[in-house]
Formats: structure tokens, sequence, C-alpha cells
């Protein structure tokens, strides 16, 4: 879809968002080579001149992947505490794939509450500003350790919809291990479509199959589409595609590219 490439290439603030669906494998482990190629693409981006910030999920699994024996613990303490381990884990692989290209990465865990308070907010967008400024990929996530549900964002499609507009981005693209949005749910509708542009992210919340609760599979399409919503709110585009695929990125660049793109009535 032409729109699809253009809306990249015209795009020069990107906020990407990776969800543990994409960066885990059949054993709920960390996938380290979709990892490594979401950071080559990351890096394309940067050569091209635009400025990417990751807000990267992937602390629970990389937890279990440190220390499995954990993984069946249901109890919330063990939860945050296999996220503080895995935020380590899944730091040091960005760092060392960004290092090939002598890129920085920096860590940044927020909260709801950090959303909420002006004076935090402001600290948030100086501290993104700078690093981005200096050639620093900022990787985003929750700070899933002091997180309890009622300061929770919850999960990290609102979490990189709150962050593509405090940053004032031109784009977001959210990396599932889904294609787009379907009329209806793919897995149980052999006939079922992909909606590759949406002009009205409010309305199709309402018209269409969400299925179960709030997912197709793992991916949570609900709040995928709330999310396209808070961000075309500010005339931010957002692009859902497919970040299992190798080189989705790329493709999407190269016009070969399907996925779902949400675009805004709002100009900027
Ligand atoms: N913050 C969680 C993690 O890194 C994931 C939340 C989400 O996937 O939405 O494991």
């Amino acid at each position: 879809m032409d729109q699809l490439k253009k809306t990249i290439e015209n795009s020069r603030k990107i906020v990407i968002k990776i969800g543990s669906n994409v960066l885990s494998d059949e054993n709920g482990t960390v996938n380290k080579s979709v990892m490594h190629n979401i950071v080559e693409q990351v890096n394309d981006l940067i050569k091209m001149g635009k400025q990417v910030i990751l807000v990267s999920s992937g602390a629970g699994i990389c937890g279990v992947g440190a220390i499995n024996k954990w993984s069946r613990r249901g109890d919330i303490n063990y939860k945050q505490a296999l996220c503080a381990i895995g935020q380590v884990e899944l730091m040091m692989a960005y760092k060392e794939y960004f290092a090939d290209y002598g890129i920085h990465v920096a860590q940044i865990l927020l909260t709801r509450d950090d959303f909420d308070d002006h004076h935090r907010t402001l600290n948030i967008r100086n501290a993104m500003f700078t690093l981005i400024d200096e050639g620093v990929v900022p990787v985003i996530n929750e700070n899933d350790s002091v997180s309890v549900d009622e300061i929770k964002i919850g999960d990290n499609d609102t979490l990189a919809a709150l962050t593509a507009a405090l940053w004032n981005a031109d784009l977001l693209i959210v990396l599932s291990d889904i294609d787009g949005v379907f009329d209806k749910d793919p897995k149980a509708n052999k006939d079922a479509k992909l909606i590759e542009l949406v002009q009205n992210a409010e309305a199709l919340e309402e018209s269409i199959d969400i299925g179960e609760k709030s997912s197709f599979g793992t991916g949570g399409i609900a709040t995928k589409i709330e999310a396209a919503a808070k961000v075309n709110k500010f005339g931010i585009p957002m692009l859902l595609l497919n970040g299992s695929k190798q080189d989705i990125i790329r493709d999407g660049l190269a016009g070969e590219a399907k996925g779902t793109l949400f675009v805004s009535s709002i100009a900027r």
C-alpha cells in the first residue's frame, strides 16, 4: 500500500512499540534474532535521518528466560521481581545489538503517575529530547516493579500512545504478532479481510467484532485500536504491523508490506 510506505517515509519522529508476543519464541523466552532484526531496521531508519524511541515490552519474558523456576509463580511480588530481573536482560540485549552500530541506548521506566504530573512529564520530555538530540535511542517500558494495579498503565500500547503524544511524534508504529486489524476474527473466520486503512479509529472500535474480551489471540486488538484513537486525536497516525515478520519495516519502506494504517483527520 502506497500510503503505508509514504507515511513511514514522511515521518521523522517515530515511536516503535514492540510487543512481548513479537519478542518471545515458542518457549516463551526472548527471541534474540527477531530483536536483532528490529534493531537493524531501527538503525536503517536512523541512517535515513529519522529519530526513534522504542517502547519495548519483554521484561517479563526475559525474566523467565533468566530464572525459569519462577515462571509459574502467580503472586504479584514474584511477577514484579521477575520483571526487575528481566528488564536488565532486555536492556543488555538492546545495548549489545545497538552497539554494533555505535548507538547508545537509554532506559526510561514509567508509570501512569508520571503522565499525570506536570513536573514529571516535563522532566521526561527534557530527558527524551536530550537523549534523541545526542543520537541515543531511548527504550521505554512500564516500571513494572513499582506499578501495582491502581497505578499501572497496564499495557504498552497505551504507554506507547502516551509517549508518542508527549514527544509529539510524527508516527507510532506498533509491532505485534498480527498482520493488522481484520473485519472479523481471522482465527475463527477464513474469509476475514485485513483493514488496510482506518479513518476513524473510534468508530471502528464500535463497528467490528473485536472478539472475546479484547483479543484476536495474543495481540490484544482493543488496546491497539484505543492507542490509535488516542494518537489520532493529536494528529499522529498509527501503523500496526506484524513485527514477527522479518524486515517488516524495510518491506513497508519498499512498498511491500501490509498492515493497518490509522490516519488522523486532524492536520498537524
Ligand atoms: N511491561 C511488560 C513487560 O515488559 C509488558 C506489558 C505489555 O506487554 O503490554 O513485560
